[in-house]
């Protein structure tokens, strides 16, 4: 990637341009900065900027050869070392190198924005900590002592530094403190005091700080679309970090769209003469993965919940505005003693459903008719 598509940080890259200029790059670096500040995205940019063949006073050209290997991530004398540990494909003896391929997916996945999470989530192994091990040093080792294939510099990118454990960094010690000739090896951390004393006394410091909101609000609407006074609201919320950002975005689009999807769900349980819609959209909500369906049914719950406190009097307790909260207060007379515990349930018992595999299609079928008996019981109820 190009410097210029690095969100914010404008000192660090003036800094790094800076010493690139006066011929004074460290070969061992530790670009140090919490999750979602951008510094592998940094350090990868920076690395490109340095083996471009056609670069500018300040980025890389992104179009020549070296620029394009290194947009793959695959350039030949780019080496990646992260923490690893055994899943379902690789059942013994972890190493980077056997995970390049979902390296490079999960990557292209994050725009280079990668936590460990939710790299942890992209292997699929669970709660299992990740290493960077001893065999990932021998392996580095042997490769950095032969001559590189075609750029000036071959780069060495430890991602979560902080995990290498003690094997890999005895190993690794000779390496770090006077890497062979035209080599460079960033390390990229999140946190000092987790990183052995052994490998930060050998490296120089970049320091790289949380994103600033405007940065983060910025990044949102040209990146994301979202206009500007959602994106500055957004900005507070994430703490200086891109990935914060993104997955209150996400969450935020979830929350919008099971709101219409179940308006539009009761409307049509309400209307039972229009079957052949509610069929339909039953089998939408049935192809929705198992995890929007139980969100859907969640926030199911929580209209209902909403509901009965906007019965009660407590509708001071209900945090939803505009339409969301018109729709609880048109709800809430049609949700009483007549029905709102079988709702509940019954919501309830879909979901325990869903997580056993109940076909998704079938269930919310019955839900409905379900619903819409609940529905016309709760009507009577109010007219009384
Ligand atoms: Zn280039």
């Amino acid at each position: 990637m190009q410097l210029k598509s690095i969100i914010g940080q404008q000192e660090v890259k003036a800094r790094l341009l800076a010493g690139f200029r006066e011929n004074r790059v460290a070969h061992t670096q530790l670009f140090l900065g919490p999750e979602g500040s951008g510094s592998l995205a940094l350090a990868l940019a920076f690395a490109q900027f340095i083996n471009c063949r056609e670069r500018t006073e300040t980025d890389s050209c992104g179009t020549c050869p070296s620029c394009v290997k290194y947009q793959k991530l695959a350039h030949p004398d780019l080496y990646f070392y992260f923490p690893t540990t055994t899943n379902d494909s690789v059942k013994k003896d972890p190493k980077s190198s056997l995970f390049l391929e979902s390296w490079r997916e999960y990557l292209n996945k994050t725009d280079v924005y990668p936590t460990q999470n939710g790299w942890y989530g992209h292997l699929g192994v669970g709660n299992k900590q990740g290493y960077i091990r001893k065999d990932d040093a021998n392996e580095l080792i042997a490769k950095i002592a032969l001559k590189s294939y075609e750029s000036e510099y071959k780069v060495v990118i430890f991602w979560m530094a902080e995990k290498m454990n003690e094997a890999a960094s005895n190993k690794l010690l000779k390496t770090l403190e006077e890497p062979p000739d035209k080599t460079l090896i960033f390390l990229i951390a999140e946190r000092y005091e987790l990183l052995l004393a052994t490998v930060r006394s050998r490296a120089q410091i970049v320091k790289i700080l949380p994103l600033k909101d405007e940065e983060i609000a910025t990044a949102l609407t040209d990146r994301k679309g979202v206009g500007q006074q959602e994106a500055a609201q957004f900005s507070l919320l994430a703490k200086g970090s891109w990935n914060q950002a993104v997955d209150l975005l996400e969450n935020a689009e979830e929350l919008q769209s099971n709101f219409i999807r179940f308006r539009q769900w009761l409307r049509l349980c309400f209307r039972p003469k229009d079957y052949l819609e509610l069929n339909k959209f039953n089998s939408e909500l049935g192809r929705m993965g198992r995890e929007k369906q139980k969100r859907f049914l969640q926030y199911g719950l929580e209209v209902v919940h909403n509901s009965i406190m906007l019965n009660q009097k407590h509708g001071n307790t209900v945090r939803k505005s505009g339409e969301e909260l018109d729709f609880s207060v048109k709800l809430a007379p049609l949700v009483n003693e007549a029905n709102q515990r079988e709702i509940y349930r019954l919501c309830n018992e879909a979901i325990y459903h869903i997580e056993r595999n109940a076909h998704g299609g079938i269930l919310f079928t019955d839900l409905s008719f379900k619903l819409l008996d609940l529905l016309a019981a709760g009507k009577r109820r109010m007219a009384k």
